[in-house]
Formats: structure tokens, sequence, C-alpha cells
């Protein structure tokens, strides 16, 4: 467990924006003019909306394919960010791409039920891959994308843009550094309101869950990389009105503890009902907050007794979190090292993700394995 802290605590402060430092000027240099090519699986919201438009912003990384359900769009998109005819796909010719040598890593940025799917056939035909969150629909298809990662000798990442996020390393970095003491108490609240019930996210066979699957995701995550521990046990409480057309499949909300070794407790809500994005880290000395913690941008970070000292972290080299984290997986591919965020790190909170839906349908606690 203390290597495990210890590795975390070390990529946390080292990863993200200022990757780039942590990798040695001699190691840079041989690699310098190469960039890393990606295909876009999935041209919705998230890969179409935040994604695409980021390669600009990125050195190490380009976009040479998409692969899409719709011709048109992926003619569209393709013409609009400079990727040729021939870096097509769609779903059906999708394995094809072994045949292209400058397709390095698949993003997959689609509906959950397809993460496993799309990252076993790219590993398959030879690719890289880095994965949308939440990984999957179960932690049995987390172990399955794992292993053909591993079996075809390539990297698989989650897409947990936090870790490349200034205002929470820097969060992270002051509470390693001990300036509000010892940790006492960790709490999260993550949620925004569904709107369509025919969304896919409100869909159980596709989203694999409601609320907490989407959005409260984000609260395990900062739990877990806040404190720098892992927990050992979870208890949660559902509540959700199902006569809601949205939450006849899923939850809304689902409040969940996490109890971890060193005495912290982490008190976390997920919920498709009401907006929230917030993280508070206590200490005996004072305490850590970031509203929004979470967000696409305007993240904003107060350490001391309340809110009275504001902090804005010194700027990385310019890069953002969606720039930062499509660069760094491109230069573990240069460096052949594992990402700050590989698949264990997904399935790592699918598991505990599974025994907080064990807890609330048991309304009983659940011990982690550890
Ligand atoms: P979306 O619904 O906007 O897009 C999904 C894409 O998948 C669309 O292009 C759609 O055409 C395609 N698709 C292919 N087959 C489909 C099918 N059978 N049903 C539905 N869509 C199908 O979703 P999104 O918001 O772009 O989410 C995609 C992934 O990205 C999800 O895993 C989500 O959790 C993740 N995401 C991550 C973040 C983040 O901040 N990291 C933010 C939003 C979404």
């Amino acid at each position: 467990m203390s290597v495990d802290l210890d590795r975390r605590g070390f990529v946390l402060a080292a990863g993200g924006a200022i990757a780039a430092s942590a990798i040695g000027p001699s190691a840079l240099a041989q690699t310098a003019g190469r960039k890393v090519g990606y295909a876009i699986v999935g041209l919705g919201g998230y890969g179409l909306g935040q994604i695409i438009p980021q390669f600009k912003n990125c050195e190490h990384s380009r976009l040479v394919a998409l692969v899409s359900g719709d011709p048109a769009k992926a003619k569209r998109v393709a013409a609009q960010y400079g990727v040729p005819e021939s870096g097509i796909y769609n779903y059906e010719n999708y394995d094809s791409i072994r045949d292209n040598p400058d397709i390095d890593i698949v993003y997959v940025c689609l509906p959950v039920s397809m993460h496993a799917e799309y990252t076993i056939r790219a590993a398959k035909a030879g690719k890289h891959v880095l994965c949308e969150k939440p990984m999957a629909l179960s932690s049995k298809e987390c172990e399955a994308m794992i292993a053909a990662c591993r079996q075809a000798g390539k990297k698989l990442m989650i897409g947990y843009r936090c870790h490349f996020e200034p205002f929470n390393l820097e969060a992270i970095r002051r509470a390693r550094a001990g300036e509000i003491g010892k940790l006492r108490y960790f709490r999260s609240e993550h949620g925004y309101t569904a709107g369509d019930p025919t969304a896919w996210r409100l869909k159980k066979a596709m989203s694999g869950g409601g609320s907490i699957m989407d959005i409260g995701i984000y609260a395990l995550q900062a739990a877990r990389y806040m404190t720098g521990e892992e927990p050992v046990a979870v208890y949660a409480k559902e509540t959700t009105d199902r006569k809601d057309p949205r939450f006849r499949e899923v939850e809304d909300m689902i409040e969940f503890q996490l109890e971890f070794p060193s005495g912290v407790i982490g008190s976390c809500m997920s919920m498709y009902s009401a907006n929230r994005n917030q993280v508070l880290l206590m200490g005996d000395k004072g305490r850590i907050e970031l509203e929004p913690a979470t967000n696409y941008s305007g993240q904003r970070l107060w350490v001391g007794k309340g809110r009275e000292n504001e902090i804005t972290p010194p700027q990385g080299p310019g890069k953002n979190q969606f720039a930062g984290q499509l660069d760094h997986l491109a230069q573990c591919v240069l460096e052949n090292r594992t990402p700050i965020v590989p698949g264990e790190e997904g399935l790592r909170d699918i598991r505990i993700i599974e025994a907080v839906y064990q807890s609330a349908r048991e309304k009983r606690r659940i011990a982690l394995k550890a």
C-alpha cells in the first residue's frame, strides 16, 4: 500500500501539464518532431465537441483518423481538421485501421457499452488505446480490456482528464505538502440535471448505471487522488424517484461513504437531478476547496480556514487538461512508459462502484479487497 501511495503521490505531482519535464531533455530530443497519430472513435458531444478541437494545442499529438457511423459528418469534420479521406472509417471497416501506419492511438469516445469492444478491437489491430470514463460496464469487461492490451503489447489509458488539470494538481500538491495539517475528511458533490429520458446515459444496458457512472465517478476519483489513499470499505444509500421517466432504469442520487486506511472519511454525493461540482478536503489545520472542481474550465481553489485565500496555480507550458491528457499518452508511446492513469485505474473505480451499488442494494457496509 505505501508503495502505491508513493507512486500515486509522485505521478500526480509530476503529471499533466508539466509531464514533459518528468521525462528529461535527452529523451525528448530523440523524439522531437515526431507527432503521435490519433484516431477518434465516436464524433459525439465529447469526441467532436471537446477533444478534436484540442489537437491544435498539442505538442506531441495529431489527429489522423475518424471513426463514425455518419459518413457526411465524418467527411465534414475531416475537411475541417485536415484529416485525409483515407483516414475516415466506419464501425464496419473499423478493424482495417490495422493497415494505417499513421494511427498510433485509438481514442474511444463512445457510449460505455461500446468501450470494451472498441478497445479490444483496437488492441487487436495493433493500436494503443485511450478510453473514456467510466472504463466499461463491469469490472469483468475492464479486466478483458487490460488483458487484450497487455497481450497486444499496447498501452491503455483512461480519460481521467483531471489528473492533467492545474487546479486539481495544485490542490493535491498542497495537501501532500501538509498545508492543511493531517487530513480528516473529504467531501465531494457532483451532479447535473439529466434531460432526455431516451438518452443512452439513462439506459442501463448502454451506461452500466446512473449518475455515479457518469458524474459521481469524478467524486470517487477525487477522493482517491486528493487523499492519495485507496478506500477499504464503502457504505451507500440510493434515492431515486422511479416514477420519473428519466430514472426507470438508472439511479438519480447515490450517496456513498468511503473509509480510508488513515482514518480519513470520504463523503460523496452523486446526482442526476441537481447541478453541483465541488471538492472539499479538511485537515486539522485548515481546508482546501475546489469549486467548480472538475468542469472543463473555470476551476477555483481556496486554501486556508475558509474562502479568504484564493489560489491561482502557476501556469504550465500553456496546455489545458485536454491537450495535457492527449500529449501524455503520446509521450508514453514515444518513451515506452506506462500512463499515469492506466486501465488498472479505471478498473479500480469500477470495482468500487460495483461495491457502492451492492452496499445500496443490501443496505450494509461492503469491505473492499486490497
Ligand atoms: P454522445 O452521445 O454525445 O456521443 C456518442 C457518440 O457515439 C455519437 O457520435 C454516436 O453517434 C456514437 N454512437 C455509436 N454507436 C452508438 C449507439 N449505438 N448509440 C449511441 N451512440 C452511438 O456521448 P458523449 O457525451 O460524447 O460521451 C461519449 C463518451 O465520452 C462516454 O463514455 C462519456 O462518459 C465520455 N465523456 C467524458 C467526458 C469527460 O469529461 N471525460 C465528458 C463527456 C463524455
